[in-house]
């Protein structure tokens, strides 16, 4: 995980190979823009990484959460931005990722979100995908895996969670709106907080 510039564009690849699944998820219990809301994101933070030339962990981290911030629109715009600039801070003054740092950063991610969304667990959103992630991935180091096993068992937790959010109603976002009518649909943000991971774990590999 040397290369954190390498790793956020795994990201945007499989945010734009998967642009059309995350708006069709969306266009079923939301407003059916999660997809290009993402997509634009990533577009812009790959085209600023690209001419940025840095190769601090915290500032590329930062720079990226300020870019969906502003380039997103739509509730995971601010949600995923700042978890970027959570885990910038999280992140800052190292010069590669180990183990223990990626759970700091993957707590404070999570921490970032709660305090933005107002969301806790159960509610039907990304953090449905996220914390049981982060829970498999402490599990994991607690047991002494070494970090590409830790993100392996987050990535499954994370694809379980998934699967979750069809069970339950939503209660938070636009989903929310639709009461028991959002039951059976799997979550948008839940499932690109998925992506994302298995993204990180293939990169990592
Ligand atoms: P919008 O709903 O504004 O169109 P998006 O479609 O891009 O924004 O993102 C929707 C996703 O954001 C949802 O699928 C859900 O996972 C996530 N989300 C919405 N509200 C919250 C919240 N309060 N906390 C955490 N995640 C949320
Ligand atoms: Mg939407
Ligand atoms: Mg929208």
């Amino acid at each position: 995980m040397a290369n954190v510039i390498a790793a956020i564009d795994a990201l945007t690849e499989i945010i734009l190979a998967n642009k059309e699944k995350l708006t069709e998820l969306d266009a079923a219990i939301g407003d059916a823009d999660h997809g290009i809301n993402m997509a634009r994101g990533f577009e812009a933070v790959h085209a600023k990484l690209a001419t940025a030339g840095s190769d601090d962990i915290g500032g590329v981290l930062k720079m990226s959460g300020m870019t969906l911030i502003s380039t997103v629109g739509g509730a995971a715009g601010p949600l995923y931005g700042t978890a970027f600039i959570r885990m910038a801070a999280a992140a800052q003054g190292k010069t590669t990722i180990d183990t223990e740092t990626a759970e700091a950063m993957f707590e404070a991610a999570i921490g970032g979100i709660k305090e933005r969304g107002k969301a806790v667990r159960g509610e039907k959103t990304m953090l449905d995908a996220l914390e049981p992630a982060y829970e498999a991935f402490s599990q994991g180091m607690a047991e002494g895996e070494d970090l590409l096993r830790c993100l392996e068992l987050a990535t499954d937790a994370a694809g379980k969670g998934v699967e979750y959010t069809k069970t339950i109603i939503a209660t938070k976002g636009r989903a929310s709106y639709l009461g028991e009518r959002s039951l059976g649909h799997q979550d948008a943000g839940a499932t690109s907080t998925y992506l994302m991971l298995a993204a990180l774990t293939a990169f990592a590999k």
